[in-house]
């Protein structure tokens, strides 16, 4: 089937991850004149994946998870961000099932897993690619808002993705998890991913406040506003003996702007 005019825009901006140029796309097929590299779009959602810098353990893993509905957190937090969403040009990085497009389903749904993107088409999503988020496949300045809802750190090489998402989008909102409120937070998280053998996705490697400043800095982001994001912190999806964590601090928010 060809492009409808609906969704014109959206193909005019995909550009190939690995060398951020627009493709030539032929109905079903985009392939890219530089690195001659082509993809395809399947059941409505384009393969964009550059598998740079993706495990596929990682992969394997993460798609198997969400063969079961995976969910999200229940706290109005996708509620909020699904509003920022509205209205702008944006891109959700990691989209998951797709939980702020089911609010707000004009929201371009970035993910590496097929099975959370077919979820988030049931969800009402119009637009979704398959692809990784350290490489992606938009042209430059692409979108208005670029959202990351707790995904950053889980990414291999989270300097990297934001590099991406300011490459991609004017405005950048994030809710990373930080390291838990306790003594040693980090070594005791090693420790116990390292007891237990959980190495792959999607186990996080928390990211303190004072790194991500240093990473949107390196980014060329301005950050405007940095706050604490009480989102549960739900291990025991990861590891079942772990219960839910409810009303601490534990991610940070942040909104941050291109300089220039
Ligand atoms: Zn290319």
């Amino acid at each position: 089937m060809p492009e409808t005019m609906d969704n014109k825009w959206f193909i005019n901006y995909l550009a190939c991850p690995k060398c951020k140029i627009a493709f030539t796309i032929k109905e079903l097929k985009a392939s890219c004149k530089r690195c001659h590299n082509t993809y395809p779009k399947i059941d409505g959602i384009w393969n964009l994946l550059y598998s740079g810098n993706v495990s596929k353990k990682s992969l394997a893993e993460y798609d198997k998870m969400h063969q079961t509905t995976f969910g999200g957190p229940n706290d109005g937090s996708y509620e909020i961000l699904a509003t920022i969403a509205r209205g702008n040009k944006t891109v959700d990085i990691a989209c998951g099932e797709g939980l702020i497009e089911k609010l707000a389903p004009e929201t371009v749904g970035v993910e590496f897993s097929l099975n959370a993107l077919k979820k988030a088409k049931k969800n009402g999503a119009k637009y979704l690619v398959l692809a990784d988020a350290q490489n992606l496949p938009f042209l430059d300045n692409t979108f208005d808002v670029a959202i990351s809802a707790g995904s950053l750190e889980h990414f291999p090489n989270p300097q990297k993705a934001i590099n991406e998402m300011a490459r991609v989008a004017k405005i950048q909102v994030l809710t990373v998890h930080k390291p838990l409120p306790i003594p040693c937070a980090l070594t005791v998280h090693k420790l116990a991913t390292k007891l237990l053998h959980v190495t792959h996705q999607p186990i996080e490697q928390p990211i303190s406040e004072k790194q991500l400043e240093k990473m949107f800095k390196i980014a060329g982001l301005h950050i405007v506003f940095k706050g604490v994001w009480t989102l549960p912190v739900n291990y025991g999806k990861v590891i079942k003996i772990l219960p839910e964590l409810k009303n601490i601090p534990s991610c940070s928010f942040i909104i941050s702007i291109k300089n220039g």
